[in-house]
């Protein structure tokens, strides 16, 4: 091990997630596992194979570059589609790949038939349609303009899919936006079938949405941060438990990824002193510290300074002073008989004891999507087949 800290990958938990969320969105509906973000953090090249051994086959991400490592890994019939970013002098390869993509613009559609035409091939189009997001999306006045686009283009564009990207359906404040969103998804998806346009696949669907709305579900479901482990919110985890007729006598959601280091060096300091840069912390007795080789660099927030927790020998020992660039320190005063080179769990479980990730910084579960993201790529992930690490009492 040459890395400082290294992220294991609980094919277990990811096993009964998948299968968990394949059962709610029921027999027949496309899985399609969102890996933007680095698969969210997790590791395109580590999490793709893994999805795959639980049977999922269509994969999301949001730009080239992610197509383009998705494509080194997965199997030759799993699908790639792109919802996001693509330059006009990439859109040739993602059609020659047959990688599916969104189109949420008149000029993406028309470069598209241009470049399958030349190529003689058929690119597989998802039409965006904007229902109230006002992000990306095309927009009702638009429609007729890209129908006929896909009419006169019929040989070289294929209209696998089409969808919206609902605005914010974890939380009951936006209820009405949603659900005036799947509205005018309803009307505009009912004037392609007038034309006769039938997309393989309707999609709006989010893992809030999906566990929410289930009417939201359709034909396929784009699932990301449920998959990993994750309730996109409080809400949408307390509405799933409370029409759960077991109550949830075990979250059917599991965390897959722990984050795990290594102490690396036990100082002894006298009462009074302040430790790290400044003079943020003073003890005030004589404390037994910890340095832990991780920092800001690693995706440690500074913010954690004074904060903070880890986990040493199945006990919590807090962040004292400032979070430094590649180490901070915690008190291990109460833990007795800490050792350089002992286990340190940053998120994960140790012993009878957890450290979530909403738990780790704020209590916030938004909080999820960015910290998991903003995992660097450097820090190993390490798959492991592991039972035990799923009881742990939450600190
Ligand atoms: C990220 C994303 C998703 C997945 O959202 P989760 O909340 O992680 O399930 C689905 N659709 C679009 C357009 C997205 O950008």
């Amino acid at each position: 091990m040459i890395h400082s800290s290294w992220i294991e990958i609980n094919k277990t938990a990811l096993r009964k997630n998948i299968r968990y969320l394949q059962k709610r969105l029921g027999n027949g509906v496309k899985f399609a596992s969102v890996i933007k973000g680095n698969a969210y953090g997790h590791g395109i090249k580590e999490f793709v194979p893994l999805a795959e051994e639980n049977g999922i086959d269509f994969f999301v991400v949001f730009d080239t570059n992610e197509a383009l490592r998705a494509e080194a890994v997965k199997k030759p019939d799993t699908q790639l589609l792109i919802m996001g970013m693509i330059n006009d002098e990439e859109l040739g390869w993602v059609i020659e790949k047959g990688i599916s993509f969104f189109v949420f613009d008149l000029d993406r559609l028309q470069k598209a038939a241009m470049l399958a035409r030349q190529q003689k091939t058929r690119a597989r189009i998802h039409l965006e349609l904007e229902t109230g997001l006002h992000r990306t999306g095309i927009e009702e006045a638009e429609l007729d303009a890209a129908l006929a686009i896909m009419r006169s283009n019929s040989r070289y564009l294929e209209l696998e899919g089409v969808c919206t990207h609902l605005a914010g359906a974890e939380s009951i404040t936006n209820y009405m936006r949603i659900q005036e969103q799947m509205r005018v998804f309803e009307k505009l998806t009912g004037i392609l079938k007038k034309r006769r346009f039938s997309p393989k696949y309707r999609h709006i669907a989010c893992s809030a949405a999906a566990l929410i709305y289930p009417q939201s579900i359709m034909d396929m479901a784009r699932i990301g941060i449920a998959q990993y482990g994750y309730w996109p919110s409080m809400e949408t985890k307390m509405n799933n438990l409370l029409s759960d007729e077991n109550k949830f006598t075990r979250d059917p959601l599991q965390r897959i990824l722990s984050w795990k280091s290594r102490v690396m060096s036990i100082k002894k300091v006298p009462a009074g002193s302040f430790v790290s840069y400044g003079n943020s912390f003073m003890t005030t007795k004589e404390t037994k510290i910890a340095t832990i080789p991780i920092g800001y660099f690693h995706g440690y927030r500074r913010s954690l300074s004074n904060t903070g927790h880890v986990l040493i020998h199945g006990s919590k020992a807090n962040v004292i002073g400032a979070v430094n660039m590649n180490v901070f320190q915690v008190n291990v005063s109460h833990i007795p008989g800490v050792q350089k080179g002992d286990e340190v769990v940053i998120i994960g479980t140790q012993g009878k004891s957890s450290i979530t990730v909403a738990g780790f910084s704020e209590l916030s579960n938004q909080v999820n999507y960015e910290f998991l993201t903003r995992l660097p790529e450097t820090i190993p992930r390490i798959v492991k087949e592991n039972k035990q690490e799923i009881n742990g009492v939450q600190l």
